[in-house]
């Protein structure tokens, strides 16, 4: 088989419509000659019971009236059929013709000595036989009328010859058409289906080479073909948003590294055209090891986030109260809080346990703190409030400040992110992106709610567990 497939187009509408022509012929030809075989035996029985009866009339006659009675008989009867279509015979045991009807049309067909035995011996005899000099068969018939005496009949066939003839050849022209016309239209059907799957494949091929705008055009069919392109356009869409985002990081980490290294590079060349020697040197030192200390803690952030991203794998997991990592982070940040001359009010009700990892926790509830010490107004108040809420775990960090304007609301959490407010504040825009990818690996979220000039509020949301009497953290 793998040889016929070398040699046929590798076309799927090609082969779509050869299997539909292949099944359309097959079934045709099936459904012919069970019909074909079906038509042939009736006809072929009918004509058998006609000169069985026959037989039996012509037996009654013979007994009653003897075999003189049968030429005229033979003669009338054949006349009432039809000319040329029937010819009777009445024979004798040693194969002798005693009564005839007309046999110009079938005097070639003999008197076969084995068949009248047969019939003798109380058998029906039938046997199809050629008519010399003409381009039909008969039906040749032997049947014992009377012990001695044997009818034969041969009867033309033609008629049903020529009907079954026709009915092959307008079979055959029937399916000619049928097939050309089933080919075109599956052809058609199957072109318009697979034109649809190709462009599914330009538009990747147009990807590949560059234009990220493609997209699949959809019919709105709903069919399967639809569905595939709106899969593709999805995938295509997510992946347009990750390489806008990684492009974006990727400005973001160019440009964060180029303000320290640049700051790196004027230090260490003052220090080399300078005069003042040894201080200038050790400044220059100074200077490189902070801005290092800087970009170490920038691409540790960056690591962390992977890592938090990745998912749940890396995480500690431990029973644990966000009352506790609550009241410990604002213990922390107090004395930060008080050189801004911040309240810091740590509020709670109910239990609030869940099973997370501390260190990450406390790290998401520091960077919330951390902020709101840094952006609120001075004198104002920073809330941290923690209670559980259908079946959450939440803490929620507010403070009185400039808050976020709503269209950036969503972007704080991209990663380097800065409001152009805060720019003159120390950063680097990786906080919020990290607390949230830990909030997210601990299957939560982080979300923030903000009005302008009025503050915000952060909001830590974590499946909460429930209290197990003696369990431990
Ligand atoms: P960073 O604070 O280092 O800039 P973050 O990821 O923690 O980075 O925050 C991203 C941005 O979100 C900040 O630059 C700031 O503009 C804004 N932001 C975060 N917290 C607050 C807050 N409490 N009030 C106002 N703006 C905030």
């Amino acid at each position: 088989m793998s040889w016929i497939r070398r040699f046929l187009p590798s076309s799927v509408a090609f082969r779509l419509t050869l299997a539909l022509s292949g099944a359309i012929a097959f079934s045709l030809i099936v459904l012919f000659i069970s019909f074909y075989l079906f038509l042939k035996a009736g006809l072929e029985s009918r004509t058998n019971k006609w000169m069985v009866d026959k037989a039996k009339e012509f037996s009654e006659l013979v007994q009653s009236g003897g075999p003189g009675v049968m030429r005229p008989e033979f003669e009338r009867e054949a006349s009432a059929i039809g000319p040329r279509t029937i010819m009777f015979r009445l024979i004798a045991s040693d194969g002798r013709v005693i009564a005839s009807s007309d046999d110009s049309e079938f005097g070639s067909v003999g008197v076969d000595a084995v068949m009248v035995k047969r019939a003798e011996a109380g058998k029906n005899v039938f046997e199809r036989v050629p008519v010399r000099g003409r381009n039909y068969h008969a039906m040749d018939f032997y049947a014992r009328l009377e012990p001695g005496l044997t009818l034969q009949v041969v009867r033309y066939l033609g008629n049903e010859e020529d009907l079954l003839e026709d009915l092959r050849q307008s079979f055959w022209a029937s399916l000619l058409v049928v097939l050309l016309a089933s080919s075109l239209m599956g052809w058609l059907l199957a072109r318009r289906t697979i034109e649809r799957v190709e462009n599914v494949t330009r538009t990747a091929m147009a990807i590949s080479s560059g234009s990220f705008e493609s997209r699949v055009p959809v019919t709105g069919r709903g069919d399967e073909i639809d569905r595939l392109a709106s899969t593709f356009n999805r995938m295509l869409e997510r992946i347009q948003v990750m390489m806008t985002e990684m492009r974006q990081v990727n400005d973001n980490i160019a440009h964060d590294l180029k303000s320290p290294l640049t700051r790196i590079r004027g230090a260490a060349e003052m220090a080399l055209t300078g005069r003042d020697g040894a201080a200038e040197y050790e400044t220059m030192a100074a200077g490189t090891v902070e801005e290092c200390d800087r970009l170490l803690e920038m691409i540790n952030t960056m690591l962390d986030i992977s890592e938090a991203e990745a998912g749940m794998a890396g995480l500690d997991l431990r029973r644990l109260d966000l009352h506790d990592l609550a009241r410990d982070a604002c213990d922390l940040f107090q004395p930060a809080a008080d050189e801004r001359r911040l309240t810091l009010r740590c509020s709670g009700e109910g239990t609030a346990t869940v099973m997370g990892d501390t260190a990450r926790l406390q790290r998401v509830v520091a960077n919330l703190l951390d902020n709101a010490v840094k952006y609120a107004f001075p004198n104002g108040e920073i809330v941290v409030a923690v209670f559980e809420e259908d079946g959450r775990a939440v803490l929620t960090v507010s403070d009185r400040g400039p808050g976020i304007p709503p269209a950036e609301i969503d972007r704080i959490f991209d990663r380097f992110y800065r409001c152009d407010q805060s720019r003159s504040r120390p950063g680097n825009g990786l906080g919020l992106s990290l607390a949230r990818a830990i909030a997210r690996a601990h299957g939560g979220d982080l979300t923030a709610r903000s009005r302008v000039g009025e503050g915000s509020v952060f909001t830590l949301i974590l499946p909460a567990t429930r209290e197990v009497k003696g369990a431990g953290g």
